[in-house]
């Protein structure tokens, strides 16, 4: 299984999330666009893990949704990942301490387990666009800064359904 943890925005959200992929998208000419239903925030990616160190996974996150409370993640600005020739990965993204806690206590907890973890510094970042060239001069605009009340955490699989990418969703915890 294909697993990462992460955080879901709420359907509002996810809205809001959008006008920012709109903007990107009025300044680009190429981009393979994030459909709503995949919009999430990686908070540490897995890979490919055998179903029965499932269980583990789930405590691990029971650990860490110990750790903090509910939190509010701000996001309010456009960032990108380098990608082959001109093309790059659009995110939209925003400062969160908790966010960053979170993702560095999970790879502890990985690498006290026995779980590879990215040695990346975390980037908190929700994917708007994969492949997406801006047209020659164009700059995307800002849209309204977006709130992710944050409530949850997610352990998440990542399936090929018929050439597209689907996320299932495999274990949540509530932050109390
Ligand atoms: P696709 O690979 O089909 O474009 P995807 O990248 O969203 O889709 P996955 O590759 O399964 O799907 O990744 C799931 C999540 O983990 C995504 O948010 C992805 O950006 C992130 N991710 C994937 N590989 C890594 C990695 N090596 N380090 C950090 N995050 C990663
Ligand atoms: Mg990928």
């Amino acid at each position: 299984m294909r697993l990462f943890y992460a955080l879901v925005p709420s359907e509002r959200e996810k809205r809001s999330i959008l006008r920012w992929q709109e903007k990107l998208e009025r300044a680009s000419e190429a981009g393979r666009y994030t459909p709503s239903e995949n919009l999430h925030m990686t908070l540490q990616f897995l890979g490919e893990i055998p179903p029965e160190r499932v269980k583990a996974l789930k405590e691990i996150l029971l650990s860490v949704a110990r750790t903090c409370g509910p939190f509010d993640l701000a996001l309010d600005d456009y960032g990108w990942f380098a990608g082959k020739g001109q093309e790059r990965l659009w995110y939209l993204t925003g400062s969160s301490p908790e966010a960053a806690e979170i993702s560095d206590t999970l790879g502890q907890l990985l690498t006290e387990n026995g779980f590879m973890v990215e040695r990346r510094a975390f980037v908190p970042h929700v994917t708007l666009a994969r492949r997406c060239k801006l047209r020659s001069n164009a700059v995307p605009e800002p849209a309204e800064p977006v709130t992710i009340s944050v409530q949850r955490l997610w352990l998440m699989e990542s399936r090929q359904i018929r050439g597209s990418t689907v996320y299932v969703p495999v274990f949540h915890v509530g932050l109390v």
